[in-house]
């Protein structure tokens, strides 16, 4: 039977393996929520890098690969693309597009924590939103910052740092309402693309807040990469033999 295994992690991962049979594998990391309402397969937890990755492919007769993970999960979408090639079968990509900077945004692009700790020092009252990271870094905060945290869950902080656990979809009046009240003068950011978590770049323009933005991670040439949801269904469609 002719399979396809679907790698996940974003809300358009999901939106996609909604619309699969039983006969293909929805795989997640095991980081966030595990969905129970599906009819394909859902697999959770690591491959054990490309090779197993492979071997899972050829154990399992997959016959496509789509990697539709998040722009930042950059070492599942090398796996993936040497795995694919490895085994002989197509890898094809759901790529967000980047988020564009507009008139009167004041973005800048920073590469890593050392970067981003250099860039941060004129400002007072940061608002992290960039996953768990900063939490190892807690012991560093200098005296004249306090830190607002957002990441999926709760984690403890401390005097000088308070952790939001909170998940989007963001709106902007919440998000207007955040900044005002923690009186945030820098957001932090990675370019996810997301319409989910755009608000805060909406909040940032308007107030005149920089943000400072990671970078997005290089990744790997595919068979062929989508930008849409719609665009990968449809393409599916057009694969009589899935
Ligand atoms: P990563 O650094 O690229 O991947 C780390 C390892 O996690 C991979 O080598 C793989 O383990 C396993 N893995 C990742 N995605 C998997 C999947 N869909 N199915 C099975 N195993 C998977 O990824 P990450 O940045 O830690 O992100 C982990 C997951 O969270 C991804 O699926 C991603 O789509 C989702 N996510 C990430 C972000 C983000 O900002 N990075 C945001 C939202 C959601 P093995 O090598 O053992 O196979």
């Amino acid at each position: 039977m002719k399979r396809l295994l679907l790698l996940g992690g974003v809300t358009e991962a999901l939106a996609i393996a909604r619309t699969l049979g039983p006969q293909h594998i929805y795989s997640l990391a095991g980081v966030g929520r595990v969905p129970t309402d599906l009819n394909c397969q859902v697999r959770v937890g690591g491959y054990g890098g490309a090779e197993g990755l492979a071997q899972f492919i050829t154990d399992h007769g997959i016959d496509l690969l789509l990697d539709a993970t998040h722009p930042y999960a950059a070492q599942i979408s090398q796996n993936a693309a040497t795995a694919a090639q490895h085994s002989g079968i197509p890898c094809w990509a759901l790529r967000r597009p980047a988020w564009q900077a507009q008139a009167g945004d004041d973005w800048r692009e920073i590469s890593d924590w050392a970067e981003l700790v250099k860039a941060l020092k004129p400002f007072k009252r940061p608002l992290f939103t960039l996953g768990r990271e900063p939490l190892q870094h807690l012991d560093e905060i200098p005296p004249e910052q306090f830190w607002t945290l957002r990441a999926l869950e709760v984690y403890p902080g401390n005097e000088r740092c308070e952790v939001i656990g909170s998940r989007g979809p963001f709106f902007i009046e919440d998000e207007r309402t955040l900044f005002e009240r923690r009186q945030i003068d820098v957001l932090i950011s990675k370019n996810s693309g997301s319409s989910a978590t755009e608000p805060k770049l909406e909040v940032a323009r308007e107030r005149g807040v920089p943000v400072l933005i990671l970078k997005r991670p290089v990744l790997p040439g595919v068979e062929r990469e989508f930008e849409t949801v719609a665009q990968v269904l449809a393409a599916l469609a057009n694969r009589r033999d899935l």
